[in-house]
């Protein structure tokens, strides 16, 4: 460290506009300075060594500090650091990984176009499913149906698709022919059906919509799996089934949004996996590198990408780095060590077991209301009073002071309102998980 922790603030605050932060309130505040990452741990610049149960954002699915993924980054840099894949041209860690990632994607989900985040990669998206309606002579088949709350990304298109009051409400959006649906959201909806049967209707409200508009009209539904942002909303089993049967029956593509669930998040490979369904498109990113560069990456089925490759003439869309030969090293690196130490799998037969059984412990805290977890993917949702499923008067307030207190004790933990958001390195030990499971208590605790 050259400076001192007050002095990089005082930079930070001067020249850095931060994305989703009141910018006023944290020049005030002063940001967090990360300088270091070893396996689930990170440290700041003071020194305080924390738990990250965050994964940086759902992204650090190896862990941090990996050297291996550093090496082939410098070794594709030095042999080519750049080139196109616009002009006839490719390159071979995109050629690599476009036949791993058919390779371990769903079904005959094969072919990949390449972005540099997701959110790019839902702009690709909103494209390519009106493009692929309009050159089969249906222009007018261009509505694209996501869900209330649903997060999408950041960009035009991704914020569109999403359902952020808060967003939509910046730089005159949504982009026209965009609707939403309520999302399934048990706990605050649920009422008195049983689970299967609410994420019968819940799906059921896109069957309403897509007759309301008609389903000559309708392109595209767009899903996380599990809705990450707004607080992990793990839907009922019944949800995804009964939404693909709806899109196969008005032929609507099934888009899901796997940025989050992508690369081994709930202990199968994809979101779509877990709960039993085959998407015709899945927005990839995050996970895909583990966030050590950024990649974004869309996988199109067999039926979507033919229409791609065949009609329409020049795909008149694409990004500079589309395809990067060092992120594509990286990603291939990344899939790797996914691979050859089946990580995935020991979410799913091990640790995501054991992760789920203490998480549930946490959820007997007289302060949680309910602790949902899939593989390695959860919320603690806080309440004013436990066995009564209803939201603090003034949201948001207590799941700030339990994410602050929780930091205060070495745990990195999100809060989304009242929701504690957990996303860890799919790397985390039996041990790790213990410590997650003794901070996470302690801080809730110390905030009821
Ligand atoms: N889609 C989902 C489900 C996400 O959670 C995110 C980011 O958190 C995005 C898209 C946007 O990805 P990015 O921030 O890489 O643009």
């Amino acid at each position: 460290m050259t400076h001192s922790y007050q002095h990089l603030q005082r930079l930070d605050a001067a020249h850095h506009i931060h994305p989703f932060n009141d910018n006023a309130e944290l020049a005030k505040k002063g940001t967090r300075i990360l300088v270091k990452g070893e396996g689930c741990y990170v440290w700041d610049a003071e020194g305080n060594k924390l738990l990250d149960a965050f994964a940086g954002l759902w992204c650090v699915n190896v862990g941090y500090g990996r050297k291996s993924m550093a090496d082939v980054a410098a070794r594709q840099m030095e042999q080519l650091a750049y080139y196109n894949t616009f002009f006839q041209c490719s390159t071979e860690p995109a050629i690599h990984l476009s036949a791993k990632l058919a390779e371990i994607s769903p079904a005959d989900l094969n072919h990949v176009f390449y972005s540099n985040s997701g959110s790019e990669g839902n702009d690709t998206v909103l494209r390519m499913v009106r493009h692929f309606w309009a050159v089969q002579g249906h222009p007018a088949k261009n509505v694209v149906i996501g869900r209330h709350n649903g997060y999408h990304g950041s960009t035009m298109a991704g914020a569109s698709l999403g359902g952020m009051k808060g967003m939509h409400a910046q730089g005159g959006l949504p982009i026209p022919d965009i609707h939403h649906i309520d999302p399934p959201f048990f706990f605050a909806d649920g009422g008195e059906m049983s689970e299967d049967e609410y994420g019968l209707a819940a799906a059921r409200r896109l069957e309403e919509k897509i007759l309301a508009l008609g389903p000559e009209r309708v392109a595209a539904f767009i899903g996380e799996p599990i809705m990450g942002a707004i607080g992990v909303y793990i839907p009922p089993r019944t949800y995804w089934p009964e939404v693909e049967r709806i899109c196969r029956k008005y032929d609507v593509l099934l888009v899901a949004d796997e940025v989050i669930c992508g690369y081994g998040r709930t202990g199968e490979w994809f979101g779509s996996q877990y709960f039993g369904f085959t998407p015709d498109i899945m927005t990839t990113a995050k996970g895909l590198t583990s966030g050590y560069i950024p990649m974004g990456a869309v996988l199109f089925n067999e039926r979507v990408a033919s229409v791609l490759r065949h009609q329409g003439g020049e795909l008149a869309h694409g990004y500079t780095y589309s395809g990067h030969p060092v992120c594509a090293a990286v990603a291939l690196e990344n899939i790797r060590i996914l691979q050859d130490e089946k990580i995935v799998e020991t979410c799913r037969t091990d640790t995501g077991p054991y992760l789920a059984e203490r998480w549930r412990e946490l959820g007997e805290h007289p302060l949680v209301g309910e602790a949902r977890i899939a593989g390695m993917v959860g919320a603690l949702e806080l309440v004013p009073d436990k066995g009564v499923r209803r939201f603090f008067e003034e949201r948001g307030k207590v799941g700030a002071l339990c994410r602050n207190i929780a930091l205060k004790n070495g745990l990195i933990l999100r809060a989304t309102y009242d929701s504690m958001l957990l996303s860890p390195p799919l790397v985390i030990s039996r041990d790790e998980i213990d410590e997650l499971f003794e901070k996470a208590w302690k801080s809730l605790n110390e905030t009821a």
